[in-house]
């Protein structure tokens, strides 16, 4: 596949003209030309939506869910068949390296969709409370608007809770990388869910964005995104009192403590912070090291990051693709060039190809817990080292964050785990702890309201009703 050319919308059911005939392009970021366009969807496009999802709710939210299950088995099946496209796709709209992209990019959303395949039919019984029966229905119409850094993945973390949940949905993706919401679509459409259950229309987030966050008859916003964007859609839905729910951004931090295994904090805490060329909402992107530690920590990090592949994503040998675009380059660079602290790697003059949105993986040490560089979300390859003298120490520097969504402990199992338990995120890694599609996902602080994943995710698309007798 070389490049994907889109017409349509995908409302009630059906593949439809949208209402404008403008078009969004889509970028490939490593040859930076044209690969595909999608409609620029209009108010009117989400109107449809919105009806054919309004429509389909009752019918969708009473099935039993044995059939439910089966439907988004169905679709998990039919998602599954295009895995390799998955990958290429998002290897040609996001620049992940091919090799990252089938495992994370297309295999950890068909993880996550298989598991609310299986969810949907294991959901919380009824309980009861004294005189009180407790029921768990669908929160309705859902409008869920998504980023470009993990296209697909931020889209089935919600499409696949609020169907297993008996919600309809609405989805606007990335217009920085819409082309492989269209093979949700397309399973979706092969999978024969009812029509109106899941309804695509894209655009930007000025047009198709802001229509799903005001829209009167859309009961609940799932947004994953940046953290100002977050805060417009929460006043957008805060004139009708709308359930919102958001997984923002962070500025993670990799606590090595003093009795850590070195070697191994420092090279996966790299990796981590360098995943998707950084443009990860959960990256740890401030390493941490206790003082004994702190100047071998910062030499092997320096090389670990040097020895990193910076190329072409269907390139094998290529660890480090370029950013999604040139607006978010030079948005990294913006944030290289005023770094006061002490460039140990990378940087602005460190070779990277003439073509494709490239910045080198760059490491600062010395940096100052209070500076740009160690408080704001840069979204690029930039990693600040800081030390610290005692844990109590550690804790307040983790802790010194707008931000609190992930994080990393490594140390003694005990030591770490005690140190784990106090910092304010909402998942923290110890000694390298795998990640866990069915765990919770989500934020403190302003990295968001509410969870994902798992049955927290699924029951974020839930209401509680009491029935007394
Ligand atoms: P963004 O906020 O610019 O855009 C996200 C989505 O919101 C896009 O679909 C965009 O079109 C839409 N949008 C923009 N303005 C809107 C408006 N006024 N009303 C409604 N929708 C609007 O974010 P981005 O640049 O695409 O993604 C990067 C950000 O996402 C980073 O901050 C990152 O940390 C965050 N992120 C968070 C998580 C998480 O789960 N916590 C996961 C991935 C990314």
């Amino acid at each position: 596949m070389t490049s994907e050319f889109r017409e349509q919308l995908y409302i009630g059911g059906a593949w439809v003209p949208p209402d404008s005939s403008e078009r969004i392009e889509v970028e490939n970021p490593y040859t930076e030309q044209v690969i595909g366009h999608v409609p620029a969807g209009t108010a009117e496009d989400v109107n449809l939506a919105v009806s054919a999802a309004r429509q389909a709710f009752d019918g969708w939210s009473a099935l039993p869910i044995t059939e439910r299950g089966a439907a988004l088995d169905r679709l998990h099946q039919a998602l599954a068949a295009r895995a390799a496209e998955i990958a290429c796709t998002v290897g040609l709209e996001l620049g992940t390296p091919l090799k990252i992209a089938q495992a994370v990019q297309a295999g950890l959303p068909l993880t996550v969709l298989r598991g609310y395949a299986d969810l949907a039919l294991r959901q919380a019984e009824e309980q009861t409370i004294g005189n009180s029966l407790i029921v768990r229905e669908a929160a309705g119409v859902v409008g869920a608007i998504t980023p470009w850094n993990y296209p697909l993945h931020q889209v089935v973390a919600k499409v696949g809770a609020a169907l297993a949940a008996g919600c309809t949905v609405v989805l606007k993706p990335s217009e920085l990388t819409p082309l492989v919401a269209y093979l949700l679509a397309d399973a979706a459409d092969e999978a024969g869910l009812p029509p109106g259950v899941l309804n695509l229309v894209t655009g930007t987030g000025q047009a198709v964005g802001a229509a799903i966050a005001g829209h009167p008859d859309i009961d609940m916003i799932s947004f994953t995104g940046s953290t100002a964007t977050g805060r417009a859609i929460t006043h957008a839905a805060a004139d009708r009192i709308a359930k919102v729910s958001l997984e923002l951004g962070g500025k993670s931090a990799n606590v090595i403590l003093d009795d850590a295994d070195l070697v191994k904090a420092v090279k996966v805490g790299v990796g981590n912070a360098f995943l998707n060329s950084g443009q990860t909402c959960t990256a740890w992107t401030r390493m941490l090291v206790h003082r004994s530690h702190y100047d071998e920590a910062v030499t092997l990090a320096a090389k670990t990051a040097a020895g990193y592949t910076v190329g072409d994503p269907f390139d094998p040998a290529t660890r480090l693709g370029p950013l999604v675009s040139a607006t978010q380059r030079e948005r990294v660079r913006g944030f290289i060039e005023r770094a006061t602290a002490r460039l140990v790697a990378g940087g602005l003059d460190a070779p990277v190809p003439d073509t494709g949105h490239f910045v080198a993986p760059t490491v600062f040490a010395d940096v100052d817990p209070e500076s740009e560089l160690a408080q704001e979300e840069i979204f690029g390859p930039v990693l600040s080292i800081i030390p610290f003298d005692t844990d109590d120490e550690a804790v307040a520097i983790a802790n010194n964050s707008k931000y609190g969504l992930a994080g990393g402990v490594w140390g003694g199992a005990e030591h770490a785990l005690a140190v784990a338990r106090r910092i304010r995120t909402g998942a923290v890694d110890v000694n390298g702890g795998a990640f866990n599609p069915l765990a919770p996902f989500g934020g403190y602080k302003q990295s968001g309201v509410g969870r994902e994943l798992g049955t927290f995710g699924l029951e974020e698309f839930q209401q509680v009703k009491a029935i007394q007798r």
